[in-house]
């Protein structure tokens, strides 16, 4: 059983009988169970809302009078007693999967490295897909009773708020989180003063301050540089996600790789397993061979202990992607730790050394490459490029037997699914029907549920979606400032029952926002037909020193905010998973037009799918697998073509052509009752296929099985 370091603040004035709402407000288990959520949304509707649900804060609002009229409330306890009966049982069950089918890790911790963790729209530490992976990763192993521990950064200010300028422009707000507004608590040592770890740094020491997080029973502790004794510089090392100063870069990796091992240590943690998600974390490894040279071995030795027990995912499709770092750089941040290896400089180097076009690099994918002995991309054709692109590191090997397999990218159903589809669910596959969730014979199940209740949730939710849209609207209107063409552009006239298609991911260009641009006239003939309109929402986030994204998002706000579009093209701003969940349970269609093979694997589409919304994407990462000809669409086909124009033009053609002469008319063939029934027999084919094998149940057994326990040998 978990034990958590941290002691939890008792900072909040609650009635005796609805104290433990506190205790719940520090672990996010809440996050993904639908009744938890209403325990806290019950408090105060509209103060959870526009607190953006935070429990903290609602908690420390809310009032006493008010907490004391519900604490007599005979309906709100019985809310209450149920959710704390299940929370109770949650946390203290045996007998989980972890421990009926793998027994030989009980008591072996797992340690799991992430530069970020997409956890809840109040804890600001995740950029993307990366890291909502990682936070899905984290829930996972906590449903199936893993001994896993996660690691990470605390960032000051987080990843950005986005704003989008009347012209298309976006603006990047960066606010300093009031960590007493999280759910992150201070580790303190037995003393009572704060738990820090310490860095040698070039002629000073950086001191590091530790956070615990409370998922489910998954303690997750992130480093934290804004501490006292630390100087204006380096307390910023981890006020923000990736700095694109690469001095600031390379020490936020020693942070995380170099530090995190040592608050492990710090907090009397011993892995027997550490995973590297994505190369960031990658200095983990001379970390732990140092711990030997430290205690005797040579650095060889030290490595060649230490390797067994490496994990490595990655997540880059192009080597370009990669963090690389100049060697002189590295020389300056390492020059008072690789000493510590009774090591030669240059063979410091040679353990990660790169040779590129402009010279030689210090690459985090070779140092995380060599010294994992697991190591994976994240979808089949994924794992098929990355052999490709690391063949040089395994000279003697064909490129198919280079030793980096794949296990495909998951999500976490319970996270992301509508709370409305999981009783339906329940009630027609058994209210344990999550237990089986990657159970395939489950899923046959799906053909008993009538297509009018399935549609009438489907509905719902996409009623749902407009209605948050439109009051997201008026709070910004409210406010003042805001252009009568943003109101617009933001989805004031969207129509429920039209055909809804989303289009949200992180705007860089290899993802091709513009795609479905590229012959505008054809578009607006397409969405502006009379009987059978179709509307599109396009949200998401450049990075704020991506210049070529930031002119993309501007180029489809142009369109956007177009007369000729009828509201009928819609941008939404500040895509986070708040966003993100409306729009994954609230369309028709989910779209994405990579150019291949960059997707790696992609994970917002079986958000998607999970809801119920078809899939219209190219053949890349995760869909490659998924589709089947008939749970959705492809664009374009199985194969890459070398010229990049002639590619754009192909795949652009063939979005139009089915989209016209396919999803259009069966989304609009309408029986008398105006039930869709082939449309609904494509969505149950797509969940039925979608549901059970891209889910984190699936790909964390899949890391256990095939990763964590041959580790243990
Ligand atoms: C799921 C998710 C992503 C990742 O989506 P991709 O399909 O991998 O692009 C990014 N951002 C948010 C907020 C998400 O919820």
């Amino acid at each position: 059983m978990t034990t958590f370091r941290s002691k939890l603040p008792n900072h909040f004035d609650l009635p005796r009988r609805i104290n433990r709402l506190g205790e719940l407000a520090y672990n996010l288990w809440w996050t993904w169970q639908p009744e938890a959520v209403r325990v806290f949304r019950r408090l105060d509707y509209d103060l959870w809302e526009s607190l953006g649900h935070n429990p903290i804060q609602l908690l420390r609002e809310i009032g006493r009078p008010r907490l004391n009229q519900l604490a007599d409330d005979k309906e709100y306890l019985a809310l209450y007693d149920r959710v704390f009966a299940s929370f109770d049982a949650y946390m203290s069950q045996t007998a989980t999967w972890a421990e009926r089918a793998h027994p030989e890790l009980t008591n072996l911790p797992i340690a799991y490295f992430s530069m970020e963790y997409g956890l809840h729209e109040t804890l600001p530490i995740y950029s993307g897909g990366l890291g909502v992976l990682a936070g899905d990763h984290l829930k996972e192993a906590s449903d199936l009773g893993l001994p896993l521990v996660g690691v990470g950064l605390m960032y000051g200010q987080g990843f950005f708020t986005q704003r989008i300028s009347e012209d298309g422009w976006q603006e990047a707000i960066n606010n300093e989180l009031d960590f007493a507004d999280l759910p992150a608590i201070q580790v303190l040592a037995d003393d009572g003063t704060r738990m820090t770890v310490d860095i040698e740094f070039p002629e000073r020491n950086v001191t590091l301050g530790l956070w615990e997080i409370r998922v489910g029973r998954i303690p997750l502790y992130l480093l934290d540089s804004n501490i006292d004794s630390n100087s204006e510089f380096d307390k910023n090392l981890t006020a923000r996600l990736y700095w694109a100063d690469l001095d600031l870069r390379v020490m936020q990796e020693i942070v995380l790789g170099v530090g995190g091992v040592r608050m492990l240590r710090a907090l009397g943690y011993n892995p027997s397993v550490w995973h590297m998600n994505e190369g960031h974390a990658a200095f983990l490894t001379i970390e732990r061979a140092r711990e030997l040279v430290a205690a005797g071995h040579t650095f060889e030795l030290a490595l060649e202990k230490t390797r067994g027990q490496n994990i490595f995912t990655t997540h880059t499709p192009v080597a370009a992607g990669n963090d690389e770092f100049p060697l002189w750089l590295i020389d300056k941040y390492f020059s008072a730790l690789w000493p510590q290896l009774n090591i030669s400089r240059e063979q410091f180097f040679d353990i990660a050394r790169h040779h590129v076009p402009s010279g030689e690099t210090f690459s985090m994918g070779v140092l995380a490459l060599r010294n994992a002995a697991g190591r994976n991309g994240v979808s089949e054709l994924h794992g098929r490029v990355a052999r490709s692109m690391w063949h040089f590191l395994w000279p003697d090997h064909d490129e198919d037997e280079v030793p980096i397999s794949y296990v495909t990218n998951g999500v976490h159903t319970a996270n992301w699914m509508a709370s409305r589809l999981r009783i339906l669910f329940g009630l027609h596959f058994g209210m344990d029907w999550m237990d089986r969730l990657d159970d395939p014979d489950l899923w046959t199940k799906l053909n008993q549920i009538p297509d009018a209740a399935l549609w009438e949730v489907h509905l719902h939710l996409k009623r749902k979606l407009a209605f948050y849209m439109r009051e997201r609207v008026r709070d910004r209107w409210k406010a003042g400032g805001y252009h009568p063409v943003q109101v617009v552009s933001s989805g004031v006239m969207i129509n429920p029952y039209a055909l809804t298609i989303g289009f949200a991911r992180r705007f860089a260009t290899y993802k091709r926002a513009g795609l479905v641009l590229s012959d505008v006239d054809l578009l607006l003939n397409i969405i502006n037909h009379p009987n059978m309109p179709v509307q599109i929402i396009f949200a998401g986030k450049a990075h704020p020193s991506d210049e070529a994204g930031k002119q993309l998002i501007q180029q489809v706000y142009r369109q956007v905010k177009r007369a000729e579009t009828s509201g009928r093209l819609v941008f939404l701003e500040d895509y986070d998973m708040n966003l993100s969940r409306y729009l994954v349970q609230g369309v028709d269609v989910w779209m994405n037009t990579p150019r291949r093979p960059m997707e790696a694997s992609g994970t917002s589409g079986m958000k998607a799918a999970l809801n119920g919304a078809l899939n219209f994407s190219v053949l890349d990462g995760w869909w490659r697998e998924a589709f089947n000809g008939k749970n959705g669409w492809s664009i374009g086909e199985d194969k890459v073509m070398d010229a990049q124009e002639a590619q754009d033009h192909e795949d652009a053609q063939s979005l139009y052509a089915t989209l016209e002469n396919e999803i259009i008319p069966l989304y609009y063939d309408h029986d008398p009752k105006e039930l869709p029934h082939e449309w609904i027999a494509r969505m149950k084919d797509s969940m039925q296929t979608v549901i059970p094998q891209f889910s984190t149940r699936r790909m964390v057994k899949e890391y256990v099985e095939r990763f964590y326990v041959p580790a243990l040998q």
